[in-house]
């Protein structure tokens, strides 16, 4: 799980499945908004293989898959 809400402060909290750099959204604990305002600031959520995935940049999403899925599909 790349994502988890704070409901004492309001926030959420996203996380980069690929290098680890964090992104606080205040004022919402849904992740429909979060994940809204995420992609505005360029980042990337995926659903794959039952997980969803948060990534901050294209460049991580595909370094991500690169690494791991590479042999899976094409
Ligand atoms: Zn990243």
């Amino acid at each position: 799980m790349s994502k988890y809400s704070d409901y004492d402060f309001e926030t959420v909290t996203a996380q980069c499945d690929n290098c680890g750099r964090e992104y606080e959204i205040y004022g919402t604990t849904d992740y429909k908004e979060a994940n809204a305002e995420l992609r505005i600031d360029g980042w990337i959520n995926t659903w794959r293989d039952g997980t969803f995935l948060d990534f901050c940049s294209k460049e991580c999403r595909d370094a991500y898959f690169k690494e791991r899925h590479s042999d899976t599909r094409s």
